[in-house]
């Protein structure tokens, strides 16, 4: 039982009436693709599925929603990988897929303001013509409404940070229908309470993104790839604390380990050998300053033992290598079919760095788990996938995600580096944040009186 009434036909014409009948479905078919984010978690079908194309609808559905106590899940591309936007009690699936415009483009001010539902890939793609980008790359082509509700990172996070260090103004709609601004498009910001970075990483639980003011980057003049290849995960692991210790300004720092490697070489054509290896990228504006980073990313790699450095300033080989590595986990599932894999995520400062990759190891071998393991190592996180092919190995898998989770912890981490809380890490919250999580649940239901917005999200049961 949950104090949520259902969606009844007449809710529906409310609907139809604030986003228009071709705006919105109560088809199967669009419910179950609506029912289940990239993640393990069971799927649930909303009732019904909106598009709204403006705020103002948005803010309606909220008032109708909040009005009715009837559950509003928002959704940017489903791409989540903790059971983010899983509508867990049903009711409204709200996705923001049909605000896709780019409002303004401030280029002089390295800005841009585009609705939510706006994929960054494809924002990207329009930004270039200005000399632009927006850095934060999860791979997947999120959206920017639901990269800011996750607090996404990527690649790159190591130069250029995550969304959250990536946007300056917001348009929310909150439960109760009001919309609201918060931020400036000042880059220093100072006035009273910062509620922007509330409604980052709030994964749809406080209010609904309709507009986003974000920061961008000029596009490197020049851009260089390095990839080193160590014998033992150890020495490559140790290496990227040398790397960050060095002060060197690194815009990619990645580790993938052997079997990966083997792999991505295979299906991309990359001369990559089978060995634990560092992807790494330098940008740059003149020749001058490039030159001697790599000197010194090939000087530390050679120190820490590695076998092979390949630098490469090749457009070409050089996004082949990010795209590979951007697609590493369709790879892993074409090359085990048969497994359903759990993804980890967990993050440590970097001179933790190597104890949380000892310690993932020694977890896999003592639960006889096997998998592979990638990490946004200049950030000192860590993904280890974790392959599952019966209920008992599950369990083991899930014994590993633990013993990550309480080793982070005790490392002075976090349970997610960049995957958000969702409905995975929601047993985690109390032990990371103490008496913190009650102020978080007080803001939560001072936003959010009647527990529409994204029920059964960040909080344990
Ligand atoms: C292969 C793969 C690789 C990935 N790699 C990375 C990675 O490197 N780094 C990383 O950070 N993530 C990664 N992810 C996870 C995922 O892509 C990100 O979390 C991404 O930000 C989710 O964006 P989305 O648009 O798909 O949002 P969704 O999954 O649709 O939603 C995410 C959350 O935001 C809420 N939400 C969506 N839109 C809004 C809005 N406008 N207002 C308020 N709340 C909203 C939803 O309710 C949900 O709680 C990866 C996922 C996959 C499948």
């Amino acid at each position: 039982m949950t104090h949520f009434s259902p969606v009844t036909p007449m809710i529906v014409a409310q609907l139809e009436a604030i986003v228009g009948a071709r705006n919105l479905s109560t088809a199967v078919a669009d419910r179950q693709l609506h029912a289940q984010d990239m993640s393990r978690f069971a799927p649930q079908l909303p009732e019904v599925v909106v598009w709204p194309e403006t705020a103002v609808q948005v803010a309606n559905v909220l008032s109708l929603a909040n009005a009715q106590r009837i559950p509003v899940t928002p959704w940017g591309a489903g791409s989540s990988l903790e059971g983010n936007p899983i509508p867990r009690f049903g009711g409204i699936l709200l996705s923001l897929a049909r605000m896709t415009a780019v409002l303004a483009v401030h280029a002089d001010d390295f800005q841009v303001t585009v609705l939510p539902g706006i994929g960054y890939k494809d924002l990207n793609v329009q930004l270039a013509r200005y000399g632009l980008f927006f850095p934060p790359d999860p791979g997947a082509n999120a959206t920017i409404g639901g990269m800011l509700a996750n607090n996404a990172a990527g690649i790159r996070t190591v130069k250029y940070g995550a969304a959250k260090d990536n946007v300056l103004r917001l348009e929310v709609a909150l439960a109760d229908g009001r919309l609201i601004h918060t931020g400036s498009r000042s880059i220093k910001q100072a006035a009273g309470y910062d509620l922007l970075h509330l409604f980052v990483g709030s994964e749809g639980t406080l209010g609904v993104i309709t507009e986003a003011t974000l920061r961008l980057t000029p596009i490197p003049a020049l851009m260089s790839a390095v990839m080193a290849s160590f014998p033992s995960v150890a020495q490559a692991v140790e290496a990227v604390v040398a790397v960050r210790g060095s002060g060197l300004d690194v815009a990619a720092l990645e580790f993938i380990d052997a079997g990966t490697a083997a792999l991505l070489a295979r299906e991309n054509q990359l001369d990559l050998p089978a060995r634990p290896t560092l992807l790494m990228e330098l940008h740059a504006a003149h020749p001058e300053t490039i030159q001697p980073g790599l000197e010194m990313v090939r000087a530390i790699c050679a120190e820490f033992g590695a076998e092979r450095i390949h630098a490469t300033a090749d457009p070409t080989e050089r996004q082949r290598l990010w795209h590979a590595r951007h697609h590493t986990y369709e790879t892993w599932r074409r090359a085990r079919p048969e497994v359903q894999w759990l993804i980890t995520d967990v993050a440590v400062p970097i001179s933790t760095y190597p104890q949380l990759i000892a310690q993932a190891e020694a977890a896999m071998a003592a639960q006889g788990v096997g998998g592979f393991m990638i990490g946004h190592a200049g950030d000192g996180n860590v993904h280890v996938t974790l392959a599952i092919r019966s209920a008992e190995e599950e369990r083991r898998v899930q014994a590993v995600n633990h013993a990550l989770v309480q080793k982070a912890i005790e490392l002075g981490g976090t349970c997610t580096g960049e995957h958000g809380v969702g409905i995975g890490k929601a047993a985690f919250m109390p032990q990371e944040h103490g008496t913190a999580v009650d102020l978080m649940r007080a803001l939560k239901q001072m936003l959010d009186p009647n527990g529409i917005l994204n029920p059964g999200k960040i909080f344990p049961a």
